[in-house]
């Protein structure tokens, strides 16, 4: 059982060293777009972004070919904007040329860490028998939800 439930939104786990990231000021989001915009603008060839992580800035975050955000600025509702604008202009837009090639989990799992309270620090926990009896039927994932799992996590392993 832990004895600690971090303050919501306040901390992440780096996903290239699995270590404490805590001020977002000390991280980035990066991502691979594969949109190819050398073709024709007038062939809609945007692709969702994918392959989302959280990374502590400089010193991992090491993905040459990717794109990157700090941390800070795609949180709150400057964050949800950004992620709601590649829904909006991708699969929203022209959802039949998404058809197998949208990452849903990618993106739904970005938005819960960036915008959902307690999600990162539960999400440590997500591979727990706990977790899994937990999250097996619900369709929300409430504060109490996740700060149930954080509490609970290794009781059950
Ligand atoms: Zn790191």
């Amino acid at each position: 059982m832990t004895d600690h439930i971090d303050q919501p939104l306040s901390i992440w786990y780096c996903d290239e060293c699995h270590q404490a990231i805590h001020k977002p000021a000390e991280g980035m989001l990066t991502w691979i777009d594969s949109t190819d915009w050398r073709k024709k603008s007038s062939e809609f060839q945007r692709k969702m972004p994918n392959r989302f992580s959280i990374v502590h800035q400089n010193v991992c975050d090491i993905s040459g070919d990717g794109q990157s955000m700090h941390l800070e600025a795609m949180l709150g509702v400057t964050g949800l904007q950004w992620w709601a604008s590649n829904l909006w202009n991708g699969p929203t837009a022209d959802p039949k040329i998404f058809n197998g090639d949208f990452e849903a989990q990618s993106a739904m799992d970005l938005l819960y860490r960036l915008q959902v309270p307690y999600y990162e620090q539960a999400r440590q926990y997500f591979d727990s028998s706990y977790a899994s009896l937990e999250l097996s039927n619900r369709t929300v994932m409430s504060d109490e939800i996740l700060k149930g799992i954080i509490e609970n996590a290794g009781q059950a392993i």
